[in-house]
């Protein structure tokens, strides 16, 4: 484990957090709970489908070949989805047939409902169009008993799980969520809903933090709210160190009741790095103990989601393989000038395939951030940037 001392860029830091993750975990679920989960194994089809040559229109089945083209066809029975004819069809017979149902013995093809003229116990066929196999699904024209159907790594859409649930899967291997805990610091803080004693404030982090997790799935095992007191983070941080990433935030940087980095070390935790070149965000730690990522982030609201969408998503993606957001190149849509030495972090909004920089950029807001689409990243080196430069985009919705 690579520990850095002093501050560090942008790019080191998301590297050193990767080299950090261990191999992503895979567990056996049910069809349903891998919904959005990605596939950890390759899936073979065990049936045929459709299993059988089967009516796609309600109509009649009969046989082509035998068919002279013009004569009547006499109907003799009738078979319907779920039900089974064993009886063979004869030339000149013909079987009343609903979508679904199993083609008779004897029968190759199916005639429209909607094509044909019923004359007492026979039917006139009237369809210049009809040629041999029409309206007949084939055995295995979509799968293949023992065929490859699905990819290790593929995305598990509702798509995918319907064609599963038709291929007969009812359980299979996905890469595993981490299990994530929050531990929010302050003294000051308040569940909204109160009323606000003097120096007192809304507690939000652990809000946008569920939230964030919550929008790809993942729920935290737990959310503790702890006052600045070093024995107090202490226990809590000790009673949470099972969980395969620790997020705090809070009490990070250096004022007298910065106490989360002292008591992560006395936790036995190991510091990987304290302090990127970025803003907002400045003071972002990382550590890991065991199996655990500990990240614990500046407690401006603002710092926390931005270091959660650049850093700790990462993490979970390495976990569950998964790509969350899209991140792509896009023009500014006007000048902006930024101080060098920092990576910027900007919220900002997609429009018309330009990003616009919101106001409000400051940690504390999240006005601005309320209504941004994405997180843009301006270089660190770079001072002056154009209308129509292209800058990195991180989508976050
Ligand atoms: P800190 O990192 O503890 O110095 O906090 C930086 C700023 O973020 C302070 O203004 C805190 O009051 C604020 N802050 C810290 N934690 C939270 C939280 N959970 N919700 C809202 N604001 C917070
Ligand atoms: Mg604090």
């Amino acid at each position: 484990m690579q520990i850095t001392l002093g501050i560090i860029n942008v790019s080191e830091a998301k590297k050193l957090i990767l080299e950090s993750c261990i191999t992503a975990k895979i567990e056996n679920v049910s069809l349903l709970e891998a919904t959005g989960s990605v596939l950890a194994e390759k899936i073979n089809s065990v049936v045929n489908t459709p299993p059988f040559d089967q009516a796609a229109m309600d109509g009649y089945a009969f046989d082509f070949d035998s068919w002279d083209r013009k004569s009547v066809l006499t109907v003799s029975g009738e078979v319907q989805a779920g039900n089974f004819s064993s009886a063979t069809v004869k030339s000149f017979e013909t079987v009343r047939i609903f979508t679904g149902a199993p083609l008779p013995t004897g029968t190759d093809t199916v005639v429209m409902q909607e094509k044909i003229i019923v004359v007492g116990k026979t039917i006139c066929i009237q369809d210049n169009l009809l040629v041999k196999g029409s309206n007949v699904r084939r055995e295995g024209s979509q799968t293949i008993k023992g065929e490859l159907v699905m990819q290790k790594g593929q995305l598990l859409t509702p798509a995918a799980i319907s064609f599963l649930a038709s291929i007969g899967v009812d359980k299979l291997n996905v890469y595993s969520k981490p299990s994530v805990s929050i531990i929010v610091t302050g003294d000051e803080l308040m569940p909204p809903g109160r009323i606000l004693s003097n120096g007192q404030i809304y507690e939000s982090n652990s809000f946008g933090l569920t939230a964030a997790l919550n929008q790809i799935n993942i729920s935290p095992v737990s959310i503790d709210i702890v006052n600045d007191e070093e024995a107090e983070i202490i226990k809590t941080i000790t009673s949470r160190l099972s969980t395969d990433i620790l997020i705090l935030t809070g009490g990070v940087s250096v004022g007298n009741y910065d106490l989360v980095p002292s008591s992560l070390k006395q936790c036995g935790v190991v510091q990987i790095f304290h302090k990127v070149k970025q803003k907002p965000g400045k003071p972002l730690y990382f550590g890991k103990i065991n199996q655990t990522l500990v990240f614990a982030l500046p407690g401006n609201p603002a710092a926390v989601l931005t270091c959660f969408y650049e850093y700790v998503l990462p993490a979970i993606s390495r976990f569950t393989q998964k790509q969350y957001f899209r991140r792509l190149q896009m023009p500014l849509a006007s000048d902006f000038r930024k101080k060098p030495g920092l990576t910027f972090f900007l919220k900002g909004k997609t429009k018309y395939h330009e990003v616009i920089i919101l106001n409000n950029q400051e940690s504390y807001m999240m006005n601005s951030f309320a209504m941004a689409d994405c997180i843009l990243e301006l270089e660190e080196d770079k001072e002056l940037y154009k209308k129509g430069d292209l800058v990195n985009v991180s989508m976050i919705v």
